[in-house]
């Protein structure tokens, strides 16, 4: 089944074809990225597998045109790599909030459409856009059936106690303000992933994913399901991020409203753009740049690296708790899969839990799949490289097929 797997934000979108043939046997036809949708400019950059990349600029007023560019060179003679659009049986959409409701993928119907409008309030910034590729499918593409995959699925195992905040209870009631925890699709790969990579029964399994990207949230997975993530009512929370400052004292917030005259848009914008790797360094978001200023003897970058490394050690303490112990800890995402230095500092220490971690082989890990643990370790630590996309056109082609 070919499956066509969206994910669209507020001026962008990024898309994927897959050649689904079963949930492990799949290759990727062709996969790109929108950019600058409603500015004067827009550009398609459209990559198929062992060809030159091709990048086009042509103005993209809004999402349904982004999306008929896209579709027009997936058939073109020269970038194309379908005969005919009647060749995508099905369209995914990766969702940002699915709140109470969604506790798996979904087919979209006019009920699911109007759950995930009203769930915009929740997720203002990517839940509209996200509808906007679901609309645009349905205008170009009516009788494709379309499945939304939502980040949030994943963590609504997580029992009362782990998802509740210790706030009035009825502004839960009155507002649905509980932690509802983000990259859900990503943990639920490469926790699957990781466990059979480590030779472990992911339905008699402690394990800890960490994805560390430009956000970033650790959960953990207590026999294939998540009883706790490190994000929350918003992706604010957990550790500290590109820009996102994570956890921090909630007083900290009124106070410096206070002392500098703020208002709460712009304390949210101090605490989510201005915050995490490149606030504390004043040198980039980007850990590639922290890691080279933190080389070059920048003290702040130094800072900000062993401030990461000691949040993603204290939660993947408090989860061994949670979980009553520890077989297998994931790293992922952009920092996961590639920092070295991170990695190392976030597993230093941890020796009393089992670990026998191996430093060179650590080092030499850049986005592949790897054991960094000595085989003798009681307990494993890998790098899986995460598959969003794959996810999506899983749960697409197993929701669409289930029609039939
Ligand atoms: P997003 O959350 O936007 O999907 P990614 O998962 O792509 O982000 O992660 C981006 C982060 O990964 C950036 O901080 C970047 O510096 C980091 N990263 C990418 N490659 C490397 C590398 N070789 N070494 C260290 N960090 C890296």
């Amino acid at each position: 089944m070919i499956v066509l797997v969206l994910n669209c934000g507020s001026s962008s979108l990024k898309y994927q074809v897959l050649d689904m043939k079963s949930d492990d046997n799949y290759s990727l036809l062709a996969k790109g990225l929108v950019e600058r949708i409603g500015e004067k400019m827009g550009a398609l950059t459209h990559r198929v597998p062992d060809q030159d990349k091709y990048t086009v600029e042509m103005p993209i007023p809004d999402h349904t045109v982004g999306i008929k560019a896209v579709l027009d060179l997936l058939v073109s003679k020269e970038h194309g790599v379908l005969k005919s659009l009647k060749e995508i049986e099905a369209v995914g959409h990766r969702v940002a909030h699915g709140g109470e409701y969604f506790k798996g993928s979904a087919l979209v119907t006019d009920k699911t459409q109007a759950e995930i409008e009203k769930l915009c309030v929740l997720a203002p910034l990517h839940n509209p856009a996200n509808l906007l590729g679901v609309k645009a499918i349905k205008e170009l593409m009516p009788e494709v059936p379309q499945v939304t995959t939502f980040d949030t699925a994943f963590h609504q195992t997580m029992p009362d106690y782990a998802y509740t905040y210790a706030i009035p209870y009825e502004y839960y009631e009155k507002y649905a303000i509980r932690r509802y925890g983000f990259h859900g699709t990503s943990h639920k790969f490469v926790a699957a992933a990781g466990a059979a990579f480590a030779g472990i029964d992911i339905n008699n399994s402690r394990i800890i994913t960490c994805h560390l990207g430009n956000g970033s949230s650790i959960t953990a997975v207590k026999d294939g399901r998540c009883i706790d993530t490190s994000m929350g009512f918003t992706p604010q929370e957990g550790v500290p991020m590109g820009t996102r400052s994570g956890s921090i004292d909630a007083t900290i917030v009124p106070y410096l409203a206070e002392k500098e005259n703020l208002s709460p848009k712009e304390m949210e914008k101090i605490l989510n753009k201005k915050s995490g790797l490149l606030g504390i360094s004043g040198v980039s978001s980007d850990c590639r740049d922290i890691e080279e200023a933190a080389g070059a003897g920048n003290v702040r970058a130094s800072l900000a690296q062993n401030i990461l490394c000691y949040s993603i050690k204290k939660i993947i303490g408090a989860y061994t708790a949670a979980l009553g112990g520890v077989d297998l800890i994931i790293f992922t995402g952009g920092i996961g899969e590639n920092s070295a230095p991170t990695r190392f500092g976030a597993i230093q220490g941890l020796e009393y839990l089992g670990i026998e971690f191996d430093e060179e082989v650590n080092k030499g890990i850049h986005g592949k799949e790897a054991m960094l643990t000595k085989p003798s370790s009681k307990v494993k630590v890998c790098v899986m490289p995460t598959n969003e996309e794959l996810v999506i056109a899983r749960d697409t082609m197993n929701i669409v097929k289930s029609l039939k």
